[in-house]
């Protein structure tokens, strides 16, 4: 068999390390890891000084999506080219359950605004807002058409998200009999509204009372009770965009006693602390859970070092810089969400690897290989093994950039991070073997990402 392509002398990112290899592709496929030079292929990609890495899984994006009056830049086309530029191969998105509708409605009609747009392999999460007996029967047929994991909301009544505890548990009965997950934005809703109102009323609208009024301990609780309503429903649970230590601990300790239950964090919370709210553009820093201090910072990088944390997500929702601003005269009123799908990787690499906070494969790990396993995507991604899609990215390790606000895809108006000196940008991206982004450059096609029908986890 002859091989369609090589990455020729680069070092190979490895589930237990990493070494100078060759990466030999046919069909799609990783076929061989081999000596380095020893590859034999009709095209040879040299890599050089350069590191090859699994195509990173970002399993918590939000492509055309609108909250709190505001659209995102980012539709499923743009957003994926995005995705690909920052060296992700596979995203997973959302598909909204309407109240009053069905879930396998909302399912399809997600698929139809991203199947013939995107750009690289998606999933999709299912977000229910409506759980009742109707809706509930439906469970089963959606983890079987791949939305494996649900997301719930414990807040934004006013934006008709939340579910309240009772149909909560019933629909992690339902999860935990058809062998799916349940995932949770994890905050309680009473604190929050509660300590928001007391400070609107003081007249307190500047962006840092965002963080005031969306403290640890209403992001703890919300894991506490998350927590008990999935243990005893028999559902294995996920947190979403977790930010506080004392919730940490919480899920540690339930790993440690043997519940299944994972948590991710967002690159946001490993770059960014709450200082950032007091700048004169505080509001482009808006999102929930909000950034904290420090010390918050350095347990979720001990996190995911220790794989407490199964993934570093972007959580990535790309409102303009204009979309932010109209709502910054009132904390309450700000679009919330950071872009990041493109963040991700030279952030990781640079805080983490770069820096000494990771070890390559515990970036590994977070970046691709953990995210593939805990939303089933099975042994197809996620890892540079023969068999495994070869789904790759190349980055520099060692040339370094500063990334400013036009440094990501789109007109966006603002980067989080900008201003920050990164390593590690992509040189090259594969999507199953072909080449979809060369320095920058997008040379794929809408339509060309596969849709992933992600399955439970091993029961
Ligand atoms: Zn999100």
């Amino acid at each position: 068999m002859t091989a369609d392509r090589v990455i020729a002398r680069g070092t190979v990112a490895r589930p237990d390390g990493a070494e100078p290899a060759d990466v030999v592709i046919a069909g799609g496929r990783i076929v061989d890891i081999v000596e380095p030079g020893a590859g034999r292929g009709a095209e040879i990609i040299e890599a050089r000084d350069l590191l090859v890495l699994p195509g990173g899984v970002d399993a918590h994006v939000h492509f055309l999506i609108g909250f709190m009056g505001q659209r995102s830049v980012y539709d499923f086309h743009s957003g994926t080219v995005a995705a690909l530029r920052g060296g992700n191969t596979s995203v997973i998105d959302f598909a909204l359950q309407r109240r009053g509708r069905s879930m396998m409605d909302g399912l399809k009609h997600r698929r139809v605004q991203a199947d013939r747009h995107v750009a690289c392999d998606y999933g999709l999460h299912l977000i229910a807002t409506d759980v009742n007996a109707t809706t509930l029967a439906e469970v089963p047929a959606l983890v079987a058409a791949g939305a494996a994991t649900f997301k719930v909301y414990t807040v934004y009544e006013k934006e008709q998200l939340k579910v309240e505890d009772g149909p909560l548990h019933d629909l992690m009965r339902a999860l935990g009999k058809a062998g799916g997950t349940i995932g949770l934005h994890a905050e309680n809703a009473s604190l929050i509204d509660h300590a928001i109102a007391r400070h609107l009323a003081a007249g307190e609208t500047a962006p840092r009372f965002h963080a005031s009024s969306r403290p640890a301990l209403a992001e703890t609780e919300a894991v506490s009770r998350g927590l008990l309503l999935a243990e005893d429903a028999g559902c294995p649970l996920h947190i979403f965009h977790l930010n506080s230590a004392p919730a940490l601990a919480l899920i540690e300790a339930a790993q440690a006693r043997g519940q299944r239950a994972s948590a991710e964090t967002c690159i946001h919370y490993l770059a960014l602390t709450a200082e950032r709210y007091d700048g004169a553009d505080g509001h482009l820093f808006v999102m929930s859970p909000p950034l904290r201090d420090p010390a918050t910072q350095a347990r979720m990088w001990d996190g995911v070092a220790r794989g407490s944390l199964g993934a570093v997500t972007s959580d990535d929702a790309s409102y303009s810089a204009e979309a932010k601003a109209l709502g910054a005269a009132s904390f309450d009123r700000i679009a919330n969400g950071v872009p990041g799908v493109e963040a991700r990787l030279p952030v990781m690499y640079t805080l983490g690897v770069e820096q000494g906070r990771l070890t390559l494969p515990q970036f590994v790990e977070a970046w691709s290989a953990g995210p593939a396993r805990l939303f089933g995507l099975g042994a197809e991604k996620g890892r540079i093994v023969p068999g495994a899609d070869a789904d790759l990215v190349v980055i520099d390790p060692h040339a370094r950039r500063r990334m400013a606000v036009d440094s990501h895809y789109g007109a966006i108006g603002y980067n989080p991070y900008e201003g920050m000196e990164l390593a590690g940008w992509p040189v090259a991206t594969l999507l199953r073997g072909e080449v979809v982004v060369r320095d920058g450059a997008f040379l794929g096609r809408a339509g060309q990402g596969r849709f992933l029908v992600r399955h439970g986890p091993p029961r």
